[in-house]
């Protein structure tokens, strides 16, 4: 198969190497010329394990490349993916979907046979039906057909989420698209994927619902964390007794600062939009991302009122800046409501990330960047945990709490023992873990 790759981002550049490895001829396409440049030189523009690997043994087989523009790989290719990015409308929240719709056109105007073109980007329900129509004014004699194939891979574990995915949803009723995709993904059918073929609407929404039904599971345990902190029990155990029961499941109960991400806060957003224009109130999504946001803010008190109350002219250490392990991506990361609550309460802020600090010092250019952990806690009134990295599972804790001029440490992802923290004589303050009476 031949496959064209719009947009290499976070979702194209892994699919557009992992369909390369399935053994197809793949071209990812960007209109970030340094981006494009970068690939070419054998460089890796973002942080995702494993990539970096897989990119270059696919392109010395040749079956990868890297190119600004579109037409001689669409006008070759069997299927065209659109993964470009559909960030929040500035203003509203609705998805805004000018790139997915300057793609379709420019992917029109080069069409050339028989080709499945299909939206891989997070896109509102109706959103190929527009896609569709948009191809067939700027070109109306191609013979195509528009399908949806909706991306659930999660970055920090992005190419085993595409190679072993729990399933791949295809959103078309059409044989021959049908016929093509499933070609594509024919080399999963070895690891049991179940490939699911859905009317396009369908696709559409499922995404969406997915999306919002695991921000509302993470959204449901913290809330029961605040709880649990009040009556005195302990979160990590009320999850793994609820989650056991299998209709509810062990995953997405760890209570933490709140969600945040290149997508799941967007994607609510934009589904409540969504559901609004259709004259349908989604009132669970809309508290999910009322309390969301109330969180994130929230964790700066937090560590405020763990400090004695007052912040002013204190030094608080944040580890962790990226919004997940795993990804140099900050897109809604929870570390920036934290650091600028933190900002605003008077603090002196530093901070350390594994791979964030770049891509962090844009969105918070006013702190201090440590190139590692412990010089960032040293002589600071107080540590907080931001995202749960490896490495701050395995720090040395003797010689964390001689760094620190005040023995505090606010755990907002619960990755220390209370027991072991206490033993060592700090004041330690994590998520939902109280203490019983
Ligand atoms: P991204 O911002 O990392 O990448 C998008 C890329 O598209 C950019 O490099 C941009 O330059 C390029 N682009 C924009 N318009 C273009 C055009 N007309 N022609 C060629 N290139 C163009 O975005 P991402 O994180 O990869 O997300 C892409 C889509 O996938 C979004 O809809 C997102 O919601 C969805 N998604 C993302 C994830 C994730 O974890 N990041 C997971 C599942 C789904």
């Amino acid at each position: 198969m031949r496959i064209a790759m719009i947009g290499t981002g976070y979702v194209g550049l892994v699919s557009g190497a992992c369909f390369a490895d399935f053994g197809h001829q793949v071209t990812c396409v960007d209109k970030d010329g340094d981006k494009i440049a970068a690939l070419r030189r054998g460089e890796i523009p973002i942080f995702e394990p494993g990539l970096d690997a897989l990119v270059n043994s696919n392109v010395k087989a040749g079956r990868l490349d890297f190119t600004t523009d579109l037409a001689a790989p669409v006008a070759d290719a069997d299927a065209v993916f659109i993964a470009v990015g559909t960030p929040s409308r500035r203003g509203d929240g609705h998805a805004d979907l000018s790139y997915v719709h300057a793609a379709a056109r420019e992917i029109a105007a080069v069409l050339s046979g028989f080709t499945v073109v299909v939206t891989k980007s997070t896109v509102p329900v109706g959103t190929g039906d527009e896609v569709e129509r948009l191809i067939r004014e700027t070109n109306p004699s191609a013979d195509v057909v528009i399908a949806s194939n909706p991306e659930f891979l999660r970055e920090g574990a992005a190419i085993r989420d595409f190679k072993f995915p729990d399933r791949i949803v295809i959103g078309t009723s059409d044989e021959r698209a049908r016929k093509v995709l499933g070609d594509v993904y024919r080399p999963l059918s070895l690891n049991k994927a179940p490939l699911m073929f859905t009317a396009r609407r369908t696709a559409e929404l499922i995404k969406y619902a997915a999306n919002a039904f695991l921000a509302t599971k993470i959204t449901f345990i913290n809330e029961i964390a605040d709880l649990a902190e009040k009556v005195g029990a302990d979160v990590q155990e009320v999850a793994r007794g609820i989650g056991l029961d299998n209709r509810i499941g062990s995953k997405f109960l760890h209570a933490g600062p709140g969600f945040g991400g290149s997508c799941f806060p967007k994607d609510t957003r934009a589904l409540v939009k969504i559901a609004l224009d259709h004259d349908v109130q989604l009132r669970i999504v809309e508290a999910v991302l009322a309390v969301n946001d109330n969180r994130k803010r929230a964790m700066a008190r937090k560590v405020s009122s763990a400090a004695g109350g007052s912040l002013r002219g204190k030094t608080v250490a944040v580890l962790g800046l990226t919004f997940k392990p795993d990804t140099d991506d900050m897109r809604e990361a929870p570390s920036i409501p934290l650091v600028t609550g933190l900002l605003d309460l008077g603090a002196k802020v530093r901070a350390h990330d594994p791979v964030g600090m770049e891509q962090a010092r844009r969105e918070l250019p006013d702190i201090e960047y440590c190139d590692d952990p412990y010089a960032c806690v040293r002589g600071a009134d107080a540590m907080v945990v931001v995202t749960e990295w490896v490495q701050y599972r395995t720090l040395d804790l003797d010689r964390l709490k001689r760094e620190l001029a005040h023995p505090l440490v606010v755990d907002l992802r619960n990755i220390y023992r209370p027991e072991d923290m206490a033993a060592l004589g700090f004041i330690y303050e994590s998520v939902g873990r109280g203490l019983e009476p």
